[in-house]
């Protein structure tokens, strides 16, 4: 291939460093981008230059928004007895749009998982603390999946708030969930299912 000039060329280097994109994905997306009217095509760079100044991480559940709290956190609707602890906000999403979920969430920010350099420190303990220590949290239910790594932190955090908030019940998704199975992936239907039958822990 010729030498692309430069602007397209460090276009087509960003792009390929995201997530499924191959040299030649990054050149079609390029050229696609070309292709757009001009403004739109400064209205899409000027949504990136500003993204991280436009979100706002939410102090009381740990996901991104565009204030703080965030809406979920901030809608009087919701139940305040019930945390649903989610590794990461790809799940919260999942859970959101069934619309069945209508308690508290947080962010745990990963799984425990040795070799991924990701120890029980790493996790959002002390956020966790903070919202137990409110008092108005009475269930936690933990949907994190079910991987190795997923049992490993839902046993993590059982013993942690057993050990220190004695009187918070704690349950996880009911084992709908195929093995290696993460909640991200999970359909809406097997979601509400292994909502309705959450086990205790
Ligand atoms: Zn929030």
């Amino acid at each position: 291939m010729n030498k692309l000039p430069e602007p397209l060329e460090n276009l087509v280097k960003h792009l390929s460093r995201l997530p499924g994109m191959g040299p030649k994905s990054s050149l079609r997306c390029a050229l696609a981008i070309l292709k757009l009217p001009q403004s739109e095509a400064q209205s899409f760079g000027r949504t990136i230059y500003n993204l991280h100044d436009d979100l706002a991480i939410c102090r009381r559940c740990g996901s991104l928004a565009s204030q703080n709290p965030c809406p979920i956190c901030a809608d009087p609707s919701r139940s305040k007895d019930t945390l649903c602890l989610v590794s990461e906000w790809d799940s919260l999403l999942t859970l959101e749009e069934g619309g069945f979920y209508r308690g508290q969430y947080m962010l745990l920010g990963g799984l425990i998982s040795p070799l991924d350099n990701m120890p029980p420190e790493a996790l959002e303990l002390e956020l966790l603390r903070s919202r137990l220590r409110e008092g108005e949290i009475s269930e936690v239910v933990l949907a994190l999946g079910a991987t190795v790594e997923a049992d490993t932190t839902a046993q993590y955090i059982k013993d942690l708030i057993s050990r220190e908030f004695a009187g918070v019940r704690v349950f996880r998704l009911a084992q709908g969930i195929p093995q290696g199975g993460e909640v991200k992936h999970m359909d809406r239907e097997t979601l509400r299912q292994s909502l309705k039958y959450k086990q205790e822990l």
